[in-house]
């Protein structure tokens, strides 16, 4: 698992797992967006693996992924609040001995959220814990945490991530350097904030190819010229066309009685309606060629021109 920054954390927590003094209660502080999540993922790695949070192992695998039967997230309701229901579960299913290994782990995220009420369903549990229960909680600020639970569970406070440990993250999760340096000096190492900038990010440029194809299908060469030159930046662009492709594959799909693969469908089954088999075709293959980095050095502006001249050619 990737723990960048945490070097320190991790060392003291492995330490104290090899001498089997993990405590039944963690709970790690810091800021949101540190990597609380990946820690807490790595704390149950360690609590179930026999091999001292190898990363390798089916067991370790399936922590990763969120489907180790025994590592239990406890859900919050929508809005990011927790609600009565999940603590009821809990408390009806922590007597359930584990599925697979000695333990059963409970993750509670944000725990700073929770209501008194639910850490007064929590307290007996965690106080006096069944041999086979372990828990960890993720906070950022301990001072709306009862003392009573505080006293109960040992603390790990997660530092920032530096600058570096945020670029190296976010380059080997597969941005490109350039952006993830720059993300990185903006959110001041924030991993989980420059994740957040990139989704963002990311729907806006779907939003914008779904719009462009929108006046595609309305046979709107104007507006879907104006739409794709105001585009900045030159992998939003390639990515924009890379979208276009799978609606105008879609296109294609539908054309030849397939069903289409994309979310936007619609938009597919107008291009399908309004264009002939063949110009379906150029839209796909000039986008492709587009995104593909063939067409060398355009901007936006020539780029929304080669491609407009090449669907309209005849
Ligand atoms: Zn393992």
């Amino acid at each position: 698992m990737k723990l960048y920054g945490k070097e320190k954390a991790v060392e003291v927590l492995e330490k104290t797992a090899r001498q089997n003094r993990l405590p039944h209660a963690i709970m790690f502080s810091g800021k949101s967006g540190v990597g609380k999540k990946a820690l807490a993922l790595y704390a149950a790695q360690l609590i179930l693996c026999d091999n001292n949070a190898c990363g390798e192992c089916a067991c370790c695998r399936n922590i990763e992924n969120g489907t180790h039967p025994d590592v239990i997230f406890v859900k919050k309701a929508c809005g990011g609040k927790y609600s009565a229901e999940p603590f009821r579960e809990v408390l009806k299913n922590a007597v359930v001995l584990p599925n697979n290994g000695k333990y059963k782990v409970y993750v509670f995220e944000d725990c700073d959220t929770m209501l008194p009420v639910h850490f007064n369903a929590l307290l007996k549990l965690v106080e006096e814990p069944a041999s086979h229960l372990r828990f960890v909680f993720t906070c950022a600020n301990t001072a709306l945490v009862p003392e009573t639970i505080l006293s109960r569970v040992t603390e790990y406070a997660v530092p920032d991530p530096t600058v570096d440990d945020c670029e190296r993250f976010l380059i080997e999760s597969g941005v490109e350097q350039e952006k993830a340096k720059e993300l990185s000096e903006t959110f001041s190492g924030n991993i989980g904030e420059c994740l957040e900038s990139i989704s963002g990010d990311e729907s806006k440029t779907v939003a914008s190819a779904r719009d462009i194809a929108a006046a595609i299908a309305a046979r709107d060469m104007f507006s879907a010229y104006a739409k794709l030159s105001a585009q900045s930046g030159r992998n939003e662009l390639y990515r924009i066309f890379d979208c276009l492709v799978n609606i105008f594959r879609d296109a294609q799909a539908i054309k030849y009685g397939e069903s289409a693969e994309n979310t936007d469908k619609d938009i597919a089954q107008k291009i399908a309606n309004n264009f002939s088999e063949e110009e379906i075709m150029r839209m796909s293959d000039t986008a492709f060629e587009i995104c593909s980095g063939e067409v060398f050095n355009l901007n936006a502006a020539l780029c929304a021109s080669y491609f407009i001249s090449g669907i309209m050619d005849n």
